[in-house]
């Protein structure tokens, strides 16, 4: 069995695929080529979005959208610790400071009542650690939509509103999720995914995608991405990055995306025979009423998660620990100062949690294996 089966995918469009990688190498316009133009359309069309720009990952996306609100040292970014690295590490890699918020227990996604608390504190001068003596201006607000559900939107961007803020969207796992009918990379003023393999819409490499409806943010994106342009790639308006995505990463996306409504709901399948086999026996991540997760993980907590792995793993049955450790006490940001107990929410569930295969060609019978050994 496969956590995530790639191969399954492949077969259903190959055909298709192929044709379209054969046409790169027949066009030969590797960089910047034709395919994603049409990508960056009907990226844009699918979320509902003004813009949309094609990038060489979604850490670069979310790199490119805090150089675009020109973020950098004495700056205060304000964001979840139950996350992959990424989120937080264009926050340092720029200088500026992540303050990290803990996280609602049911949605793993930020708790948007300590999200006003830390900004409150920050603007008043209460530093998040003591390590941190220099002031920090509050700039921003990167909302994290863990496993495919989108964060409290609503309440973050009204939150930003009153401390004029800015709201970044990582949408890195939840690109086709949708939140009272608005798709995700929508629901704020700029928003970030990610085109790694295993992301709910993946290429075969390395892409990402940035999206806003702000024609300034758009164009400024558009220059940061080739080196900082100006009016062409030999005038240099300001210091950007290489941070294209590859002509032929654009034409595995269009044929993906052609199947990815489908691939939507066959998720949305998988997921609600997982919860009516494992609802009674454990916590899951809770899914609000108004919104469709795009369920890139399937998220189980368990007391006794080590028992709970052992047995998969005897039954041959793949798993995953999303996240182990949160950023907060990730060596990598030991210079902030942050300490194990200061973020209790996701320290808990980051002992507890883990995931079982999750994707759209996920049959039946092999579901109730794994409930069975789960819940059984
Ligand atoms: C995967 C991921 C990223 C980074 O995306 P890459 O394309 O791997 O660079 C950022 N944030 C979150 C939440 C992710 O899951």
């Amino acid at each position: 069995m496969q956590f995530i089966d790639l191969q399954a995918q492949y077969r259903r469009i190959q055909d298709n695929v192929n044709k379209r990688i054969r046409n790169v190498l027949d066009h030969g316009r590797y960089i910047m080529g034709p395919e994603i133009r049409e990508l960056e359309d009907k990226l844009a069309e699918f979320a509902g979005c003004r813009y949309c720009l094609t990038c060489s990952s979604g850490t670069d996306a979310l790199l490119l959208a805090l150089m675009a609100y020109d973020i950098g040292p004495g700056d205060a970014i304000f964001t979840s610790p139950f996350t992959f690295i990424a989120t937080a590490e264009v926050i340092a890699l720029l200088g500026a400071t992540p303050v990290f918020v803990d996280i609602d227990e049911q949605t793993l996604n930020i708790d948007t009542g300590k999200l006003a608390a830390a900004i409150s504190d920050v603007t008043h001068g209460t530093m998040p650690t003591a390590t941190m003596q220099q002031s920090l201006t509050p700039r921003g607000i990167i909302g994290v939509d863990i496993f495919g559900l989108t964060a409290d939107y609503d309440e973050i961007n009204r939150i930003a509103r009153q401390n004029s803020l800015f709201v970044v969207e990582d949408a890195a796992q939840s690109f086709g999720a949708t939140c009272k009918g608005v798709r995700a990379c929508n629901l704020t003023d700029i928003a970030a995914t990610s085109f790694f393999p295993a992301k709910p819409l993946g290429c075969y490499g390395d892409g990402g995608a940035v999206f806003t409806d702000d024609h300034a943010l758009y164009e400024t994106v558009e220059s940061l991405r080739i080196h900082g342009k100006g009016s062409d790639k030999y005038d240099n308006a300001r210091i950007g990055i290489n941070g294209r995505c590859d002509t032929l990463q654009a034409a595995v996306l269009l044929e993906k995306l052609a199947i990815f409504p489908d691939e939507i709901q066959l998720r949305q399948a998988v997921a609600q025979r997982y919860d009516e086999g494992l609802q009674h026996a454990f916590d899951l991540q809770h899914i609000p009423r108004d919104c469709q997760s795009v369920r890139a993980q399937y998220a189980i907590i368990a007391d006794d998660r080590s028992r709970h792995l052992a047995r998969l793993k005897d039954a041959g049955i793949p798993t995953a620990i999303y996240y182990p450790k949160p950023l907060h006490v990730q060596t990598a940001f030991a210079s902030l100062g942050y300490q194990r107990g200061d973020l209790p929410v996701c320290e808990k569930i980051a002992d507890h949690i883990f995931s079982t295969p999750m994707h759209p060609y996920l049959d039946e019978e092999q579901q109730s294996a794994i409930v069975k050994i789960l819940a059984g």
